[in-house]
């Protein structure tokens, strides 16, 4: 059995992980990465080819400070690796003035004093011709909005975490782990590996190898759907359609994006939050015709062109703490040599860069100059 000693061990290299690794590395740690599958997979919660980023946070204020740094990060990332990452097309919080993502949005705005414009149905309808709001509903517009691309925002910090020396190992799956004395040991299939630090992002996996943290999780099965508007992508591309978080009169959140993979490759929409429990290991991975209907009845009116022609669609796993909000903190039975990042809700990949931050402020310092109050563990929930 193959032992080495490592000053951090990794645990799952998907968003996180990945951005842990490459953000240890580049501080001169001996970083290994154990992964489950391969680099960049699609069987967790960081693939799809888009997500949402944006600044002017409906969900709390209080994320809006590291979303200033992630997006300083994101833009290092892109810069340092080559990869083709953000696309700031703008962003269109849509619903009645008090529905969530307008009123928060505009919370968060004003708070931070973040640029944002405020848009009536008829203007909304003028700008953007691929929106048909009712007459009471709002939009806010934020131009620093956009989307990252998941898979080679996961590639990028792979590539750099290897060229900063780390030892990342594929299709290697941890079974356990323990944090003994002033250490951890990480067992795998193939391997028993010790470190003095660990750092454990495993995304849906979260019941299964953070049972002890003492926060429930639940998994959440999502899709997301493809298709190609009626005319073709002309209005849709990510000049002309910004992404999109849309609040109906029911309450239902859905939201969108561009369409970004050419003519052929369609708009891409899905519902925010109205997914079935599920493990990683019972997802059903079908996608089922009455979704599918479901998803076409929701845009129909809203906007013009789209459904059009159903082309695919994907399942993906959300990892929901009571609240809503991340988990981010040394672990509290292991405050010396463990570090948690997991519960990221649905809305964790726009921060993937500055987590990966307080995670390697964590592991080698033991804290951080971040605000991560919000995710601590111990919170009331
Ligand atoms: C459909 C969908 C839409 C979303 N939209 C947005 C959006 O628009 N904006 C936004 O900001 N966020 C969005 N999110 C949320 C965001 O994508 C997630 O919060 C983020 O990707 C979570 O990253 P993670 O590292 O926690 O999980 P993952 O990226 O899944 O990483 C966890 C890793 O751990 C590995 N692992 C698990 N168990 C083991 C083991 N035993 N051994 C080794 N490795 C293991 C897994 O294989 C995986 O690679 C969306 C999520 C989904 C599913």
């Amino acid at each position: 059995m193959a032992q080495t000693t490592y000053d951090v061990i990794v645990l799952g290299l998907g968003g996180m992980g990945s951005a842990a690794a490459h953000h240890l590395a580049e501080r001169g740690a001996r970083v290994l990465g154990l992964e489950k599958f391969g680099p960049a997979h699609n069987k967790g919660s960081s693939h799809g080819g888009s997500r949402i980023t944006r600044q002017s946070y409906f969900e709390d204020p209080a994320y809006v400070p590291l979303l200033l740094r992630a997006y300083e990060l994101y833009e290092r990332l892109e810069r340092d690796s080559g990869q083709d990452i953000a696309t700031l097309c703008g962003g269109l919080m849509v619903g009645r003035p008090e529905s969530l993502p307008v009123a928060g949005a505009l919370r968060s705005a004003r708070q931070w004093d973040l640029p944002h414009e405020l848009l009536d149905a008829r203007e909304l309808r003028r700008r953007f011709p691929t929106f048909a709001p009712q007459d009471d509903e709002v939009a806010l517009y934020e131009a620093k909005a956009g989307l990252l691309r998941p898979e080679s925002t996961v590639s990028a910090q792979l590539r750099l975490a290897a060229r900063g020396g780390a030892e990342l190992r594929f299709e290697e799956p941890v079974t356990r782990w323990e944090a003994y004395g002033d250490g951890v040991r990480v067992h795998t299939a193939t391997g028993v590996y010790t470190a003095g630090q660990l750092v454990v992002c495993p995304g849906a996996w979260a019941p299964e190898l953070l049972a002890g943290l003492g926060v429930p999780i639940t998994i959440e099965r999502q899709v997301m759907y493809w298709f190609q508007p009626t005319g073709g992508t002309g209005p849709y591309t990510a000049d002309r359609h910004p992404i999109y978080v849309w609040e109906d009169e029911a309450g239902v959140h859905f939201y969108g994006f561009p369409a970004i993979d050419g003519p052929e490759g369609g708009a891409k929409v899905a519902f925010f939050r109205k997914g079935t429990v599920c493990t990683p290991e019972t997802i059903d991975r079908t996608v089922h015709d009455d979704e599918i209907r479901a998803m076409a009845d929701q845009v129909a009116p809203r906007l013009p062109g789209l459904p059009g022609t159903f082309l695919r669609a994907a399942t993906c796993m959300y990892s929901n703490t009571p609240d809503e909000h991340f988990v981010i903190a040394r672990h509290p039975a292991h405050p010396e040599s463990v570090t948690v990042a997991c519960g990221f809700s649905g809305h964790g990949f726009k921060f993937v860069t500055v987590v990966g931050e307080i995670l390697a402020d964590l592991a080698l310092t033991g804290g951080t100059a971040h605000p991560i109050d919000l995710f601590a563990p111990g919170r009331p929930l």
